[in-house]
């Protein structure tokens, strides 16, 4: 089977969330199942610079009153998968963020940007694809692709099936209708049945309606969006569609989150020595200014700063657990508001909280191995990686029981528990996790069996990867 996998970002090109690194490891996965899957990308000026060996396989027009564009072809990184970047400057090669320029607000032309990626996918997958590579699957994912299997449903020629994944329905890439012309949809699908959603042209409802068959990243998910509360009003058209929609869960790349191998620490270590996690929390607490002390439990956040990932909940038990002898390091970036009281906060507690304010991959590893308990209190998650991390890393996770989360993590009172669960999106009940969490860790006999089951839990995609294959042989 021939797979163009469709992502607006991709490690270690591009990353702004989860996204990268499912567009990293999945296709990886994949081509270790013998299937021939490749990428397209938009040309960023980041991935400009750090592809290697590329090569011009194609130039042609996208949409008419366009400048001409370029299709270049490379391998990635580590994993050797072949990716198609479409290179077209004038939209893709800017300062600041792939959807938002710095000062937070949307590109005004992101309809065209990623109307153009959806374009060229779907030009790939027919028969007029424009480099003698057809694929049979266009697996499309988020709105930045969403239009990609309405453009394949409007094509004349023999074309693929798609598959569309929904990494966060929150995201929808809604448009003024004045787009459709630019974009060359014909009025015709601007309908209920189409591309339209509340008078607006929609991406994500584009690739829902479109779409062969539908992808969630958690099977809990899966369900949540069905419902009126997290159906971002979609979930009438889910509701229609519901025999198409599914549910896989994502996995992780066990060899970039190895603590065993994990290049970005010093003191390496796994289920059978869990003792140099300790020199970890030292280095981490030196490196950020904390009190060091291994006593201390130190709580750890690698997360967007926003409130689907409940921080501002978090925020309001913090000062008790602090003043009870805790310490906290958090990375992440995002609403101004959250950022603010977060370094408001370090600058309360100084050697008691640490908090940085940008995107540091490498600090995201090093926390992830010198925490002691990983806290991710989502008010929703369709898959979330970080708690996989934090298990693999021995790291226990608390989590909300919601999503992708409640798939993933077995709460501590379990024989098998891999972290700590609570169930009301409540500042109160989240406090009191966290409080269990850490008298759990006073016990080191009891959390050892919290850490080892984590890290002993199958968290890569072995399976999930032959759900998705399965998936793409059913509807090809
Ligand atoms: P989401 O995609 O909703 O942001 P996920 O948990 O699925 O959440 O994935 C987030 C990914 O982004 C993880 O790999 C996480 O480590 C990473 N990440 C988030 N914020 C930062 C940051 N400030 N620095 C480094 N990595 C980050």
């Amino acid at each position: 089977m021939k797979i163009l996998f469709v992502t607006s970002e991709v490690h270690p090109l591009l990353k702004t969330g989860g996204l990268a690194d499912v567009s990293a490891s999945l296709p990886a996965a994949l081509q270790g199942l013998g299937e021939d899957v490749r990428l397209l990308i938009p040309g960023y000026s980041q991935v400009l610079d750090k592809l290697e060996s590329k090569r011009t396989v194609a130039t042609f027009g996208v949409f008419s009153g366009q400048p001409e564009v370029r299709l270049l072809s490379a391998k990635m990184p580590q994993t050797g998968v072949p990716v198609y970047v479409l290179d077209a400057p004038l939209y893709f090669c800017r300062v600041a963020g792939p959807y938002q320029y710095e000062l937070g607000g949307d590109w005004p032309d992101n309809a065209m940007r990623f109307g153009m990626l959806s374009k060229v996918a779907a030009m790939l997958g027919s028969a007029s694809s424009p480099i003698g590579w057809q694929a049979d699957i266009v697996h499309c994912n988020d709105w930045q692709s969403g239009l990609a299997p309405a453009y394949l449903q409007l094509t004349q020629a023999a074309h693929a099936k798609s598959v569309m994944t929904i990494h966060n329905m929150a995201f929808q890439g809604n448009f003024d209708s004045n787009w459709l012309k630019p974009l060359d949809l014909p009025q015709s699908c601007f309908d209920m049945h189409g591309v339209e959603f509340h008078g607006q042209l929609s991406f994500l409802k584009a690739g829902l309606h479109y779409a062969d068959r539908i992808v969630t990243v958690s099977p809990t998910y899966a369900r949540e969006i069905q419902t009126t509360e997290m159906g971002y009003g979609l979930q009438g058209l889910l509701a229609v569609r519901n025999g198409d929609v599914s549910g896989i869960l994502n996995g992780i790349d066990e060899d970039e989150w190895d603590p065993a191998t994990d290049p970005h620490l010093t003191a390496h270590y796994d289920v059978g020595d869990l003792a140099p996690k300790a020199e970890g929390k030292r280095a981490l607490q030196q490196r950020l200014g904390l009190e060091v002390n291994a006593q201390s439990p130190l709580l750890g956040v690698v997360s967007r700063l926003t409130y689907q990932k409940g921080l501002d909940m978090l925020l309001e038990c913090l000062p008790k657990l602090l003043d009870g002898g805790a310490q906290l390091v958090v990375l992440g970036s995002g609403e101004a508001d959250l950022e603010k009281r977060y370094l408001q906060l370090a600058e309360r507690y100084p050697g008691r909280v640490s908090v940085t304010v940008r995107f540091d991959e490498a600090l995201s590893h090093q926390i992830m191995a010198g925490a002691d308990i990983f806290l991710m209190p989502s008010r929703f998650e369709p898959c979330g990686l970080n708690q996989m991390y934090g298990m693999r890393y021995g790291t226990p996770p608390v989590v909300r029981r919601t999503g992708g989360l409640a798939d993933s993590v077995a709460d501590a009172s379990l024989p098998d528990g891999t972290g700590f669960v609570f169930d009301e999106a409540d500042a109160a009940m989240l406090y009191r996790v966290i409080e269990s969490a850490i008298g759990s860790y006073r016990d080191k006999k009891q959390f050892e069996r919290i850490q080892l089951n984590g890290m002993r839990r199958d968290v890569g995609w072995r399976s999930s990867a032959q759900q998705y294959r399965d998936l793409y042989r059913m509807i090809v």
